[in-house]
């Protein structure tokens, strides 16, 4: 019975997402029509998701942190899971560079004299750093400010622990506060067919056929890699490490995945990559520390995007990147996609201090920034798809050593 209930919102909104491409399709040149009357229903539901997100992400990583009972036990999952994060995300960029580069010959060669792109000033590395820490403790919630957010959660967690068996109530309470906002969350959820419907469809419209054609192969050089590293990196994550068939991961994933396309928000699409991976068999205690620290810091598509588009930029001004420029590249987008917002366009920002980094125009973001969200909807795909590898990675492997420990004793 339950089998059948996930089935029929998946479907449901795969249903939307053909539905939204098809009306796009009609819709076309009346993008007006589509986007003051369609989008605004969209954007009711995206601000409902933005209003759950902080109290999920907040007493998410707290219970879970508060369930493990042991600080030991938080930083070995925790350093498994920067450590994925990490080199999946170092990965990713390099296929990105490798994309880039093999897709060179193809790309147009484009004017670039007048272009202009006002980059809004990213902050540097330094600043990243001082920023992800509070100086305030409701502000961060009150600007959905989600490093922030997670770092207020793992103090509380982490107090909450040291304090231990007095505050017996308190963890009760809080338990029984992230069951609420759980359950607002499933309730908002059921609206996610005619929210993907009425996002989705205002982007076909307004982006036809026609600008995607001049960019045709950068696009495809992105979406080749972000299907590349989705196949075989997270195939051979869950399979070699997380124990469980590719298979069966693409599939219980689908949900997440159409939501993530659709709506280009990998923060927003947090709830359903919880409930996903839970359906899968990830442990609720890794999934509610693993998930929300992946929706805000793990972005491989955000990555493989920034590879390619520096290489795509530097070729239309007739640059060719050295090997230590690619590597600064690989550093510095690995970086980048940590300090990157959850939120739709948020990478497009990140790629000017990728840019700076190697010293390329950071004007050429204007080439790109037509089809921004094209990109980003595949980007965010493989954002939130790689959280929930790591998710089921982590659970496996926390479960082995769990069992270990156990026949030890
Ligand atoms: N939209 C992306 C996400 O939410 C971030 C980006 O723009 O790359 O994951």
């Amino acid at each position: 019975m339950k089998e059948k209930k996930k089935l029929s919102l998946a479907m449901q909104i795969f249903i939307a997402m053909l539905l939204a491409i098809v009306m796009g399709l009609l819709l076309q040149g009346q993008a007006d029509f589509a986007n003051n009357f369609i989008k605004p229903f969209g954007t009711i539901f995206l601000n409902l998701v933005k209003f759950i997100v902080v109290p999920i992400v907040l007493f998410s990583i707290m219970c879970g942190i508060i369930s493990m009972k042991d600080i030991r036990k938080v930083g070995s999952i925790g350093l498994k899971t920067v450590v994925f994060y990490l080199c999946t995300t170092a990965f990713a960029v390099t296929i990105g560079l490798l994309g880039g580069n093999l897709f060179k010959g193809m790309f147009p060669v484009i004017a670039t004299t007048d272009l202009t792109y006002e980059a809004s000033a990213s902050a540097s590395f330094m600043d990243t750093l001082v920023n992800i820490f509070p100086s305030n403790f409701v502000k961060p919630m009150v600007e959905a400010n989600m490093l922030q957010v997670i770092v207020m959660a793992v103090l509380l967690g982490f107090s909450i622990i040291l304090v231990g068996e007095k505050n017996a109530k308190v963890v009760s309470a809080f338990n029984d506060l992230n069951d609420i906002f759980m359950k607002c969350m499933e309730l908002i959820l059921k609206l996610s067919p005619i929210g993907v419907f009425c996002l989705l469809c205002p982007i076909i419209a307004a982006n036809g056929a026609a600008i995607i054609g001049s960019l045709a192969m950068v696009l495809l050089a992105a979406y080749i890699c972000y299907i590349l590293h989705a196949v075989v990196v997270y195939s051979l994550s869950v399979k070699a490490m997380g124990g469980m068939s590719p298979v069966k991961f693409f599939k219980g994933m689908m949900p997440a995945i159409i939501f993530a396309f659709s709506s280009a928000s990998s923060v927003g699409t947090l709830p359903i990559n919880l409930s996903c991976t839970e359906k899968l068999g990830a442990k609720k205690e890794i999934t509610s520390f693993v998930l929300p620290l992946g929706a805000t810091i793990n972005m491989d598509g955000t990555a493989i995007y920034q590879g390619v588009c520096a290489i795509f930029i530097a070729s239309c001004y007739g640059i060719q990147l050295t090997l230590p420029q690619m590597l600064t590249i690989v550093l510095t987008a690995t970086l980048a996609s940590i300090g990157t917002a959850g939120v739709p366009g948020a990478g497009m920002v990140m790629l000017a201090m990728v840019l700076t980094s190697v010293g390329l125009p950071v004007d050429g973001i204007a080439l790109v920034a037509g089809v921004d969200r094209i990109f980003d909807m595949g980007r965010t795909t493989v954002n939130i798809t790689g959280d929930a590898a790591c998710a089921i990675v982590v659970s496996n492997m926390e479960e082995k050593r769990e069992k270990k420990l156990a026949e030890k004793k």
